[in-house]
């Protein structure tokens, strides 16, 4: 699985060389904070390469060499240098030489201060980079690289902060690395918060800037992307005040079997009126189970007139092969209230005179009665 994004250190006379697989076209930017010094595009339909500079937000002009060596079914390279006054740019099949050279001038005007390349790469099925080949790099070219390289432009280095973010569900941090000499400067927290700072240094600053790489790059591979300050605003906490839903709770104490048909309770005889036939289901026709009774009267005393007074009764169809029918209902916290239909839900007056009949016959498997004798807060 490549990566969509790699940190490398950058300077003059630096190189690096990019394998494409088969490539229908690709992006790489080598940047320098919100810069894009260059951009390049790959573009197999045309056999160019479309290269471009992001300055400030600004976008320069396009410059398209042609005679790029380009076919879709070979593995190409793409070497890229930093010259005195510009990329140095090579390509070739792998295992042939160099066919395509380009120099590309310098737009950035603190270019010297790179020390990054950003690579995307999304539509391309493949692509590595390759530690630097000489051989693969054109002799004009790597002559005025060695060149660069003893211009020994690395001792005062300056770069732009590498700015990541991660963001999902659980997490919202950011994570920036800056390279001062031979100390990296790592910032690091929750995005909107100036976070925590921690400093390292290194004997020089070329392993500086590989130990900064080293670190972004494992951040790359967590998940994190490259970002810009201020642009995701803080998130709230998300650490919900609870105690606004904190509510008092009763649980019920219960004994073995029934009580009286005024009683509150699990299951057993609930109060019927005289000549009340038993409920049944909505949905299949059968008779229902008593879930509860739940007297009003006996209620803990704080809610006991809560919900007014009577018998509140609930049935459910247990029926074998009744699935009753979800009504759609408002999701709340990402749950459905399910709203069965093949359910009764009643507040009754136990007024008059109450039915003597018994359990239905053909509730066989009714649950055992518990009556409820007592609550515990
Ligand atoms: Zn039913």
């Amino acid at each position: 699985m490549p990566e969509s994004q790699i940190y490398i250190p950058y300077r003059k006379g630096f190189s690096v060389k990019i394998r494409y697989l088969n490539p229908n076209w690709g992006v790489l930017h080598i940047c320098s904070g919100n810069n894009i010094a260059l951009q390049v595009n790959i573009r197999s339909h045309e056999n160019t390469l479309a290269l471009n500079s992001l300055i400030n937000g600004v976008w320069g002009t396009q410059e398209k060499p042609t005679g790029f060596p380009f076919d879709v079914n070979q593995e190409i390279f793409l070497s890229l240098g930093a010259g005195a006054d510009g990329f140095y740019l090579s390509a070739g099949i792998i295992g042939s030489v160099v066919t395509f050279t380009y120099k590309y001038a310098y737009r950035l005007p603190e270019t010297q201060g790179l020390y990054q390349i950003y690579t995307n790469y999304a539509n391309l099925e493949d692509f590595t980079i390759l530690p630097h080949d000489s051989e693969l790099i054109g002799q004009s070219i790597q002559s005025e690289l060695e060149t660069s390289n003893k211009l020994s432009l690395t001792d005062n280095l300056e770069s732009e902060p590498a700015y990541l973010e991660f963001s999902d569900i659980n997490s919202y941090k950011f994570y920036e690395v800056n390279v001062d000499g031979v100390e990296i400067i790592t910032r690091y927290g929750r995005i909107g918060t100036s976070g925590q700072t921690s400093r390292q240094t290194y004997s020089t600053p070329e392993k500086a800037r590989i130990g900064a790489c080293k670190k972004l790059n494992e951040k790359l591979q967590k998940g994190y992307v490259p970002a810009i300050i201020g642009n995701r605003p803080p998130r709230p906490p998300r650490s919900l005040d609870i105690a606004q839903f904190i509510r008092l709770a009763w649980k019920p104490i219960v004994t073995d079997g029934d009580s009286s048909l005024l009683s509150s309770k699990f299951s057993g005889l609930p109060w019927l009126a005289k000549d009340e036939p038993w409920p049944n289901c909505p949905i299949c026709g059968r008779f229902m189970q008593l879930f509860f009774q739940l007297n009003m009267n006996e209620l803990p005393e704080p809610v006991r007139f809560e919900f007014g007074n009577g018998l509140l009764q609930m049935f459910y169809c247990c029926n074998w092969g009744c699935e009753g029918e979800v009504q759609s209902a408002v999701v709340s916290y990402g749950r459905t209230a399910d709203l069965n239909k093949n359910l009764l839900i009643r507040l009754v007056q136990p007024n008059g005179e109450a039915s003597t009949a018994p359990i239905p016959l053909t509730l066989s498997d009714y649950f055992p009665a518990k009556t409820i004798v007592d609550w515990q807060q």
